[in-house]
């Protein structure tokens, strides 16, 4: 079905594009893109003084499904992305039974194509159940549209394993993607080694049990070459190595850092919020100020929200047993439009880069641009809507966010995937009732 949207400010820094534009889309795709089209006979969907965007990537997710259902579903988990303005999700494989073989990656991919509304490449397992000990069938997952390979939340200790896990990787020329920590030196702990940390007497996560890993996965991709890509970097000594890797003229080395590392410090936790415990933890201020100069010199490059959603009865109880991890795919974009694009530390075309452009590019997929012949997947901003985040109002079945009561800019109202519109104005098409009609929000162009 033909499209022409009218009136917005596109934002597409693949294609060096910036300014008032017009973009006609046929057969899902983009046909072109242009400040004046001319005549053309398409129905027209009016964007007047919206901000148009490639519709974000996010390379670091978890859905939960299979077996994690009263935490998220593929389908809740992909309402949750396109009411956040994201047209594609890389989910990790700790999954119940985990996704170690073809036939859960084929699973995820059905349930996806089902709920119809975000992509969804799927992320292989490592090892064999995530227990660190033999290698998963990283061939057979590649052949079923695996994007990457990694075991998030269950590190593989086993340095040799990791190696030649990478050496497979490198001929399947995919991503392996590192959660960096070493559980020997973490032990139990749940918050950062630092004074807010000592203060409450709990139990510490040093820097060191993520840098440590770091090291060591730069240092093997050394030797052993192909894509390595470093997930939720936390603290300042993880980004000297990245830097000093890059010095050494290291390739196809990318990484990512998260909307609360970027934002919050270790002082979030307060007196034992649990809306504040992830893994890694949130650091020091130092490290803030580390990872935010990262990202503005783009030696991190990626921007990725690590949503990890629990059951509200699950992040209710104690600090200490409470889960690790966050939502985060309904707050992202405007967090960091509100606290870097509006300030002017960073502009809207690298924003969307860390967002759309590189994620996409890391998983290998299409998107990330909307140069004519990309999918139409796209989302646009309404730059005076502000609004404070609410958690009962997310798609998400997860509820806890540290940024409960934020009030915030740069929300998207409309959200496309194949030229069909999957958010307009905070409604997801399948999970809102008075989700509007192609005939409400089209009109015939003259
Ligand atoms: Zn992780
Ligand atoms: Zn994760």
């Amino acid at each position: 079905m033909d499209l022409l949207i009218k009136g917005g400010i596109l934002y597409d820094p693949a294609a060096g594009w910036e300014g008032p534009a017009e973009i006609l889309i046929r057969d899902k795709k983009i046909e072109a893109v242009s400040p004046s089209l001319g005549p053309v006979e398409a129905p027209v969907l009016e964007m007047k003084d919206k901000l148009i965007f490639p519709g974000l990537v996010d390379t670091h997710v978890h859905l939960r499904e299979p077996g994690g259902e009263n935490k998220e579903t593929v389908a809740t988990g992909c309402a949750a992305a396109v009411a956040g303005g994201f047209t594609a999700v890389a989910c990790m494989a700790n999954t119940s039974p985990p996704v170690d073989g073809k036939e859960t990656v084929a699973f995820i991919k059905e349930r996806a194509r089902r709920a119809d509304l975000a992509r969804v490449y799927p992320i292989g397992a490592l090892t064999l159940g995530l227990q660190g000990k033999e290698l998963a069938p990283l061939w057979e997952m590649a052949q079923e549209g695996a994007r990457g390979f990694s075991d998030d939340g269950r590190p593989v200790m086993n340095s040799g394993l990791m190696l030649k896990a990478m050496q497979f990787a490198l001929v399947l020329d995919l991503p392996i993607i590192s959660h960096c920590e070493d559980l020997n030196l973490a032990g139990d702990g749940v918050v950062h080694a630092g004074s807010h940390g000592y203060r409450l007497g709990l139990p510490v996560l040093p820097s060191v049990s993520e840098s440590v890993m770091v090291a060591r996965e730069i240092l093997l991709q050394e030797a052993v070459g192909g894509k390595l890509h470093l997930a939720h970097l936390s603290c300042s000594q993880s980004v000297a190595l990245l830097k000093w890797a890059r010095e050494k003229g290291a390739t196809a080395l990318t990484a990512e850092v998260t909307p609360h590392h970027l934002l919050l410090t270790e002082e979030a936790v307060g007196d034992f919020d649990s809306a504040a415990k992830m893994n890694p933890p949130l650091r020091n201020s130092a490290d803030r100020e580390t990872l935010q100069q990262a990202l503005r010199e783009g030696v991190i490059e990626i921007i990725a929200t690590d949503h990890a959603p629990h059951h509200p009865c699950e992040k209710e109880g104690d600090f200490l047993n409470a889960p690790f991890g966050v939502v985060g795919l309904e707050t992202a974009f405007p967090l960091l439009w509100t606290k870097f694009v509006v300030p002017g530390t960073l502009s809207p075309a690298a924003l969307v880069n860390c967002m759309s452009c590189a994620p996409a590019r890391l998983l290998g997929i299409p998107g990330g641009t909307l140069v004519p012949g990309s999918p139409a997947d796209l989302m646009a901003v309404d730059p005076q809507l502000q609004i404070e985040v609410d958690a009962r109002r997310f798609y998400s079945r997860g509820k806890s966010t540290p940024f409960a009561g934020w009030r915030l800019e740069g929300f998207p109202v409309m959200t496309m995937v194949d030229g069909d519109i999957k958010m307009w104005e905070g409604k997801v098409k399948g999970f809102s009732p008075d989700f509007p009609g192609r005939e409400e929000l089209l009109c015939r162009n003259n």
